[in-house]
Parts: C-alpha cells; structure tokens; sequence
C-alpha cells in the first residue's frame, strides 16, 4: 500500500504517465499530474481518480521545456504533500525524419523535454527524497534507451541519455532509502504512436489496425501492444519493498523487443 506517500508524475494528463497515476492512486497514494491538456479533461480526470481511489490529486501545467516552471513544480508538489516520494519522469513527445532532414529546433525540443526535463526533477527531489530518507525515482525512457531505430535520432539520443541519468542517480543515491530506475517500454497503443500507425497504414494502403499489427510484425516479437495497466504493475512493483535493492537498472517491458 502507498497511503500517506505522494507520486509527482510529469506527462500524466494522457497515456503511460496516466496508467501509472491510476495504479499508484489504486493504492491509495496521492498525486501531482502534470501534462498538457484542456482544463475540462485535466478537471475530468483528477475527478475520476478522486472518486474512484479515494485519494487526493492536484494538477500543475509546468511546461517541461522550461527549467524554471519545472522548478516550481517540485515545489508547488512539496508544499502540498510536505515532499516528494515518487518520481514518475514521463513527459515526452516524438520527431520522426532521417538525421539530414531532421530539423535542429525538433532535436532540442526533444532533448529538452524527454531529457532535460528529468534532470531538472531529480535535481530539486532528491534533497527532498534525502530528507525522508526513501524515495523512487522512475523514469520513463523506452527500448529506444537500449536500442535504435531509423529516422528517431533525438528520441533515441534523448532516451539513452536518460538510461544514463538514471544509472548515475542511482550510484550517487545508493544506500540512502532513494533508488532510481528505468522503464523501457515497446510499442504501447497511446496518442504518442498514433501518428506512426496511421503513417504506417497510409504507406501500407491498409487500415489503422492494420497499421498498428504491422508496426508490431516489425518491431515486437509477442505482436502485442504492452498495455497501460502493465505499466502501471511495473511501477507499482519498483515502489513496493520487494524491489529496495533494484536500482541503476534499465527495464524493458517490450514483448521481446530487445531480445532480438
Ligand atoms: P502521450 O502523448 O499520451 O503522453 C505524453 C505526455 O507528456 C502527455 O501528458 C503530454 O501532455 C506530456 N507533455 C508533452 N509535452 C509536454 C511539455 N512540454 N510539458 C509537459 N508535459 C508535456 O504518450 P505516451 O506514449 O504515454 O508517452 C509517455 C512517455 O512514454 C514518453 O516519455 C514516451 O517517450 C514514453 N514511451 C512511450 C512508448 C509508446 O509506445 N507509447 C514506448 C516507450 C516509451
């Protein structure tokens, strides 16, 4: 259980930062969303986690280009809930174009917010964390932490880079209550590879499902999209005792991807 324990979780208005929001909610532990969105949706949704976990939400729209705003976040989370105990970094977006083509304001657009944005966080929590004494950092990296694909130069560059951050977190927090680790999932069915898929199924002639089976056929041994609520199991796991001696690791969540 994570009653009386906090998740401040960047890019939680949608997709994978929001299936994680639902399974710590589920035990009972409080949150801070962050994400873009419109205030009818956001309002929505912190609606729909109250009443169905019975736990308190808040919201901050820290644009996560911005160091300073991403600043204030971690304080606005800490004077709320007096600290931060879980760090969810999953705020990201993605380019797709071969490297000569690729345009450079995309490449630092990317670098900034599936990378930087993650330093800034840990940067402010963790003397928080080490004032508690415990803490999770879990970063939301990818397989594109642990391997490439074509036309995703920032992407992947900015994904590795977070492997990185979050091996040397977890050496400079070892022994203190902190750890810290990656989550690399495979293809997981959210607005973020939609516009893949439909490519996919542009190019093919074929419908959006269609698409969608041949990005797995490529990519994906199990030809199964991970679904939120694993993700969401994955990371309740990383947050429960069982899980103390875990950290500076790279986890893959990716029907195989990796293997190959
Ligand atoms: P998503 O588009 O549903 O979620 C992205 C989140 O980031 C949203 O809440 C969005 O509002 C937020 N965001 C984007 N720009 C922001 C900004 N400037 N400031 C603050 N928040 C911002 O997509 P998703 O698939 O759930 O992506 C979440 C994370 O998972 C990303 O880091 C992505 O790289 C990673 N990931 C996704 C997949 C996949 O197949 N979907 C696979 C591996 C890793």
């Amino acid at each position: 259980m994570l009653t009386g324990k906090n998740a401040l979780i960047t890019g939680s208005t949608s997709g994978i930062g929001l299936g994680i929001a639902r399974a710590l909610a589920g035990q009972g532990c409080s949150i801070m969303l962050n994400g873009l969105g419109n205030p009818e949706n956001i309002a929505a949704t912190r609606h729909a986690l109250e009443s169905e976990f019975r736990v308190t939400t808040c919201y901050n729209g820290a644009d996560m280009t911005r160091p300073e705003e991403i600043a204030s976040l971690v304080a606005a989370t800490d004077e709320t809930f007096g600290g931060i105990d879980i760090l969810v970094n999953c705020a990201g977006i993605q380019h797709t174009a071969p490297v000569e083509l690729f345009p450079s304001e995309r490449w630092d657009t990317i670098i900034a917010i599936n990378l930087s944005s993650s330093f800034h966080t840990i940067h402010h929590a963790v003397p928080l964390m080490r004032k508690s004494g415990w803490g999770r950092i879990l970063n939301i990296a990818s397989v594109h932490g642990l391997v490439a694909s074509a036309h995703k130069a920032a992407y992947v560059a900015a994904k590795h880079g977070l492997v990185g951050l979050t091996k040397v977190v977890a050496l400079e927090t070892a022994g203190s209550g902190i750890t810290s680790n990656a989550i690399c999932p495979g293809w997981t069915r959210t607005e973020l590879i939609e516009p893949q898929i439909i490519a996919r199924a542009q190019t093919l002639g074929v419908d959006i499902e269609a698409g969608g089976r041949s990005m797995l056929a490529e990519k994906q041994p199990s030809q199964q999209f991970v679904s939120l609520e694993q993700l969401g199991q994955l990371a309740l796991f990383l947050c429960s005792p069982g899980a103390d001696q875990i950290t500076g690791t790279a986890l893959p969540i990716d029907g195989g991807w990796t293997a190959q």
